[in-house]
C-alpha cells in the first residue's frame, strides 16, 4: 500500500484561533521539513472565525504553494469543518489535527513509521488529558458507554489526531450522513487500524471551542449514529412492565375471589403511574433524537459551504 515517500496532507479546523496560527505553522513547517517526499501540503480550513484567523491563514497560503486556505461561509462546527479538509486534501497521506496544538505535530513522523510497518489508520490515544477532573471522567464514562452500546469497536480514548491512507479517505468522503461523528466512521470504514500512544498538550493559547452543549451533541451523534441499542431496551422494558402488570392483575384477582378484598395503595399508585409516564416520555424523546437524524438526512443540505478558497 504505502509508496517509498508519499505525500502527506495536514488537514486542520481552525475556529478563532487567531493567537496560535503562527506558533501553529511554525510547528508544522519544523515538522515537515523533516519529511521525506514531498511536497507536502496543509490544509487549513478556517470555520467561520469572527476574529483574524482567516486573515493570517489566507497571508500564509499566499506566500506558500504548500499552504491551502479555505473560509467557511459560516461557522458549521468541527466535524463539518474537518470534512471540509477531508475533501480538499490531495496527498497520499492525510493526517487529522486540531489547530489549537493540543495534537502535538511532533508526533507525525511516529505516525507515519506506523503507517509504514502496514497501517491504513493510525489513531493517536491520549495517555494523560490536561482537562479538569470533572470533563475527563466525562470522557473516561462516555466512550466507554459507547464502546458496550455499539458493536463497532470504536478504539478508547482516540480522538481525531490520526493518520489516514488515501483509501480510508476516499471511502469518509462517501459517506453522506450529516451528524458526522468521524472518529467513529473511521472506525466503520475498517482497513487496518492502529493506535499509538501520545500526551495530550494543554492549548497553546485561547480556550476550548467546545461549549458543553456542542460537547454534548458529539456525544450524543456517537451514541445514535452508530447504535439502535436504546431503542432495544425501550422494548425490552416495556416488555417486562407488561409482564409484571400481569402478574400484578393475577395476584389482585387471586386475593379479590379468596379474601374479599381489594389491595389497597394510593401513594403507590400515584407512583407507579408517574414512574411510568417519566420512562415513556425519557423513550420517547430518545425515539425523537433518532427521528430528528432522519430528517435531517432527508433534507439533504450540504454538511458546509464554503465561501473562498486560497492555494497558490
Ligand atoms: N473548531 C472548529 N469549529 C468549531 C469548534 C472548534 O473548527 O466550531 C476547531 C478548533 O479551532 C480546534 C479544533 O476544532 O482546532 C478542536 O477544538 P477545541 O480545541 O476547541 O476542542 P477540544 O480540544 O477542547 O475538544
Ligand atoms: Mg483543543
Amino acid at each position: 500500500m504505502s509508496t517509498q515517500s508519499p505525500r502527506v496532507s495536514i488537514a486542520i479546523p481552525l475556529y478563532n484561533e487567531e493567537q496560535g496560527v503562527s506558533e501553529l505553522l511554525r510547528r508544522i513547517r519544523a515538522v515537515v521539513e523533516q519529511l521525506p517526499g514531498g511536497p507536502h501540503e496543509l490544509v487549513l480550513v478556517d470555520d467561520g472565525s469572527s476574529d483574524r484567523t482567516f486573515e493570517l491563514i489566507a497571508a500564509a497560503a499566499t506566500q506558500e504553494s504548500t499552504i491551502v486556505a479555505i473560509s467557511l461561509s459560516r461557522n458549521f462546527g468541527h466535524q463539518s469543518a474537518l470534512s471540509a479538509a477531508l475533501d480538499n486534501v490531495t496527498g497520499d497521506l492525510v493526517i487529522v489535527m486540531d489547530g489549537d496544538l493540543q495534537d502535538c505535530p511532533e508526533v507525525i513522523p511516529e505516525l507515519i513509521a506506523k503507517h509504514n510497518q502496514g497501517y491504513d489508520v493510525v489513531y493517536a490515544q491520549r495517555l494523560v488529558r490536561r482537562e479538569g477532573w470533572i470533563l475527563r471522567s466525562c470522557y473516561f464514562w462516555f466512550y466507554r458507554l459507547q464502546s458496550v452500546l455499539s458493536n463497532l469497536r470504536v478504539p478508547l480514548d482516540a480522538g481525531d489526531f490520526a493518520l489516514l491512507s488515501r483509501c480510508v479517505v476516499d471511502e469518509l468522503r462517501h459517506l453522506p450522513e450529516h451528524h458526522r461523528y468521524l472518529r467513529g466512521l473511521r472506525a466503520w470504514v475498517g482497513f487496518r487500524q492502529t493506535g499509538i500512544k501520545v500526551e495530550r498538550s494543554e492549548r497553546f493559547a485561547g480556550e476550548s471551542k467546545y461549549t458543553l452543549r456542542r460537547l454534548l451533541g458529539l456525544a450524543l451523534d456517537g451514541i445514535f449514529a452508530f447504535s439502535v441499542v436504546p431503542l432495544r431496551v425501550a422494548m425490552i422494558l416495556g416488555l417486562l412492565t407488561t409482564l409484571l402488570s400481569l402478574l400484578f392483575a393475577v395476584y389482585s384477582l387471586y386475593v379479590k375471589i379468596f379474601s374479599h378484598r381489594s389491595p389497597e395503595g394510593f401513594t403507590a399508585l400515584i407512583l407507579v403511574i408517574v414512574f411510568v409516564s417519566g420512562v415513556q416520555l425519557l423513550f420517547l424523546g430518545m425515539i425523537g433524537e433518532y427521528l430528528g437524524r432522519v430528517y435531517e438526512e432527508a433534507k439533504g443540505r450540504p454538511h458546509y459551504i464554503i465561501a473562498k478558497k486560497i492555494r497558490r
